[in-house]
């Protein structure tokens, strides 16, 4: 682990890498996309089941550093019950607070996505903490090709 990025690695974020929740696929999934990170070496396949405009189930599989395993565990509890409009808002929101860009007003509170607001001082991570929800959106967008960080 390298050591300047020592204090990304805040318990949450720890314990998201070591248990990662939902780390499952989805069998018939509505939705699914392919993400992959050549940066780092993240790859995430995302699987989403929406009924009636909500997010009823979301999953995630593969294999990848700890920034993105955590991210992808966390998106995955934040973004069950949550409608596509909301998934959609809370992606921009999260990538405005990784990337340091202003927030708008309306935009969504991140709650517990909020231990990712170190990653922005690295920008080779900030691939790897947004590889997920890119994937993720591509999934609820129905595109079938393999998402790219590059
Ligand atoms: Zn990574």
């Amino acid at each position: 682990m390298i050591e300047d990025l020592h204090d990304l690695y805040q318990d949450m974020i720890l314990d998201h890498n070591r248990r990662p929740r939902n780390r499952r696929a989805i069998a018939d999934a509505d939705c699914s996309a392919v993400g992959h990170n050549p940066l780092c070496g993240d790859r995430v396949t995302v699987y989403v089941n929406v009924e009636d405009d909500v997010v009823e189930d979301v999953s995630f599989e593969g294999s990848g550093c700890a920034i993105s395993t955590a991210s992808a565990s966390l998106m995955t509890e934040t973004l069950k019950g949550k409608t596509v409009a909301e998934a959609r808002a809370l992606f921009k929101r999260f990538h405005g607070l990784i990337t340091g860009e202003a927030e708008e007003p309306g935009d969504p509170d991140l709650g517990k996505l909020e231990v990712f607001s170190g990653v922005g001082k690295y920008p080779a991570r900030v691939k790897c903490a947004t590889l997920v929800w890119h994937t993720v959106n591509a999934a609820l967008e129905k595109r079938q090709d393999t998402i790219s960080t590059e």
